[in-house]
């Protein structure tokens, strides 16, 4: 039964994918066709290439964020836990964002508390989450706007806070938010996207006996919190994970 339950999650979203497939595969064809039409200035050539190259792109990224969250969803996804700072990953993160910030005239703050606790999980995976909602983050702000990475350790879990000043999530999307593909209607001409990373980081934060949470106020912000298990007994630390504290603003 459990086997049939999870061929008929697989079915849905595989029609789903194929779905989603249909708008780009479309506007991509239509491209080719204008491409082909002899009086098409070179201007408009141009402007078409320019399309086929972000269809090609959005694609791509569909086609990786889809094998993802099959794998995660599939249940066969390993967890590779070690015991690592999360202050270190933090301004890790920080760094990497760091240029798509500047590009876009926002600032990232981190704040990590002096002696927060380590954390026991993937490494790995939730520097891919913490990367998703930065980059959300980054994505759906206004100019001059700010972004803030912080964590605090509580009795019995830690939270990290992603939070920005952008333009905020309307209340009658947020309970969808966290649904496969799904988008906000009024910023799907903002930017592309695939609607699948929130639905990534909340699989990967819940297969780590945690969960993920979100507030917004339209104009204001938003602010994504990941609650995660506390390190129960104290672990040796994983010596691997990069220090970066040299690097800490
Ligand atoms: P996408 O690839 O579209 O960004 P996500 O699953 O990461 O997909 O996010 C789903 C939707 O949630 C986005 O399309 C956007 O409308 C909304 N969203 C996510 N993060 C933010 C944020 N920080 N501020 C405003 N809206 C957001």
């Amino acid at each position: 039964a459990i086997e049939n339950a999870r061929l008929f999650q697989q079915s849905d979203l595989i029609s789903e994918f194929v779905h989603e497939l249909r708008t780009p595969l479309s506007s991509l064809s239509t491209a080719t066709y204008l491409l082909l039409r002899p009086e098409m200035s070179q201007e408009q050539r141009d402007q078409i290439i320019n399309n086929i190259h972000n269809e090609t792109m959005r694609l791509n990224a569909l086609a990786s964020s889809f094998l993802d969250l099959a794998r995660l969803e599939s249940g066969r996804v390993q967890f590779r836990k070690s015991v690592f700072s999360l202050a270190d990953l933090m301004y890790e993160c920080k760094d990497v964002m760091s240029s798509k910030a500047i590009e876009d005239n926002i600032q990232l703050r981190v704040e990590s508390p002096e002696g927060l606790p380590l954390l026991e999980a993937d490494r790995d995976k939730i520097k891919q989450v913490l990367l998703n909602l930065l980059s959300n983050a980054v994505k759906y702000n206004r100019p001059n706007g700010t972004v803030m990475l912080r964590a605090e350790a509580k009795e019995n879990e830690m939270v990290i806070y992603i939070q920005d000043t952008g333009i905020g999530i309307p209340d009658e999307a947020l309970p969808h938010l966290f649904q496969k593909f799904y988008r906000v209607r009024e910023h799907e001409a903002r930017t592309s996207g695939t609607g699948l990373g929130l639905s990534i980081c909340k699989q990967i934060i819940h297969g780590h006996g945690g969960r993920i949470e979100v507030r917004s106020k339209i104009g204001v912000g938003t602010v994504f919190m990941i609650y995660m298990p506390r390190l129960s007994t104290t672990v040796p630390r994983d010596d691997n994970a990069p220090a970066k504290k040299a690097n800490r603003k």
